[in-house]
């Protein structure tokens, strides 16, 4: 079994890392002072996505991608993920279940998306559907070949940089008929509500939106009509990995801080690594990390030589569980070890605390991840997790 990352997968990951120093933490303590990022800025960190190469990782370079390996996203994500403010958010990933869209959406939403030109954003949860998507009561009433979308939705990410959202809706209310629309932020009907404030400063926002009985064409529908689940399914395992990746690469930043104080803060006249209350705290977060990581790299390995779906749905559950909750006990470390300098926000790593808090929260919380992992032991027994 070969572990070592190929030539080429070592170039990526050295160019993401130039490109997180170069681009991305020079603006975080902004960020943080001011809570958003000016337009121009915003738009010269576009630029410099397309020209390093990073944009649309996760799509085929016949529409406008990079065509990476999902081990290639990982070792980008992971270094991306160093940054805080989540400002690995400004290069762009649109939602992969795009790539199932007919040759003119492909054309229309995916390819300018892929440059960069359009941005997308996914729409599942309301005010009575999180963990339990099958209480979505978005409808999409189907009327003389057309259909009229009504309902909310809540933590749109990036909806407000966005023009159009992929948003899922029951057709006439029926159970049976989960269903993916493409809407565009324009049309008449759709209108952004509450930008509530949340723990983390994020680069952009996660707004609501409201859908007053906004008319779509068949050709809005992304796949089929009841395949929505399917869909939802292909962007849940995308983003946890991504999650997995971005969480390896935030927990190493933090104990690459934690590591460095330790060895110059001086207290009762030595470094405080030289306690052992402390390195043992530096230890336990290095092991931890060489988990994660160990299980990500295997994992995006295992996707490219062609695991089974069903399987792959079942490792990233596991993988995002894992490395989320290894890089909250990091970052809580972290702090720690930082004193009173890790509570400040000036400083990574109490930035870090708070912005991978919701990593356990999001794209399904720990409790889903593990009813998911739970259910596959069930199903197929634990050499799903175990045996291999
Ligand atoms: C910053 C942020 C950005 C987000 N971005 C998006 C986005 O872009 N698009 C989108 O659609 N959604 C987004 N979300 C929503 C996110 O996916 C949900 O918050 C998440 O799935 C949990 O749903 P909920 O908040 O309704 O919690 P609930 O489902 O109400 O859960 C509350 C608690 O109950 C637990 N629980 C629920 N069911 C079970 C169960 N069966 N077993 C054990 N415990 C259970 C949960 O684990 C949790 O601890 C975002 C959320 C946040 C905070």
């Amino acid at each position: 079994m070969d572990l070592t990352l190929s030539p080429r997968e070592r170039e990526l990951k050295a160019r993401a890392k130039a490109f997180a120093e170069t681009w991305l933490f020079p603006q975080e303590e902004r960020l943080e002072d001011e809570g958003h990022l000016p337009a121009e800025l915003r738009d010269r960190l576009r630029r410099a996505v397309v020209e390093a190469g990073f944009n649309a990782i996760n799509h085929k370079p016949e529409v406008g991608g990079q065509g990476f390996s999902f081990l290639e996203q990982a070792v980008v994500n992971e270094e991306l993920g160093k940054a805080t403010g989540a400002l690995w958010a400004v290069v762009w990933h649109p939602a992969l279940p795009l790539k199932d869209g007919t040759p003119q959406q492909i054309e229309r939403y995916l390819r300018p998306a892929c440059l960069g030109q359009r941005r997308a954003c996914f729409a599942i949860t309301e005010r009575n559907a999180g963990s339990d998507p099958s209480l979505v009561e978005t409808r999409a009433d189907y009327r003389d070949g057309r259909y009229y979308l009504t309902g909310e939705k809540w933590f749109v990410t990036s909806g407000d940089v966005c023009d159009f959202i992929l948003v899922h809706a029951l057709v006439d209310g029926d159970p049976r008929k989960p269903t993916v629309f493409i809407v565009d932020k324009a049309l008449p009907g759709v209108r952004e509500g509450r930008h509530p404030k949340f723990m983390h400063t994020y680069v952009f926002g996660h707004p609501e939106f409201h859908f007053d009985r906004v008319e779509l064409g068949p050709e809005q529908v992304l796949g089929e009509v009841g395949q929505g689940f399917e869909l939802t399914k292909d962007w849940f395992v995308e983003a946890r990995l991504q999650i997995a990746a971005n969480c390896v690469g935030g927990a190493t930043r933090a104990l690459e801080t934690a590591n460095a104080w330790a060895e110059s803060r001086i207290q009762f006249g030595r470094p405080i690594r030289d306690f052992q209350a402390v390195e043992f705290m530096l230890a336990d977060s290095a092991v931890e990390i060489m988990a994660a990581k160990s299980l990500l790299y295997r994992c995006a390995a295992e996707i490219d030589a062609g695991l089974d779906r069903k399987l792959v749905h079942a490792r990233a559950s596991a993988l995002k569980l894992h490395c989320s909750e290894m890089a909250g006990r990091v970052a809580d470390r972290a702090v720690q070890i930082l004193g009173g300098r890790g509570y400040m926000r000036e400083n990574p790593v109490e930035r870090l605390y708070r912005d991978l808090r919701v990593d356990r929260i999001w794209e399904g919380t720990s409790e889903i991840q593990r009813s998911i992992v739970g259910g596959q032991i069930r199903k197929r027994g634990l050499g799903v997790y175990t045996g291999w």
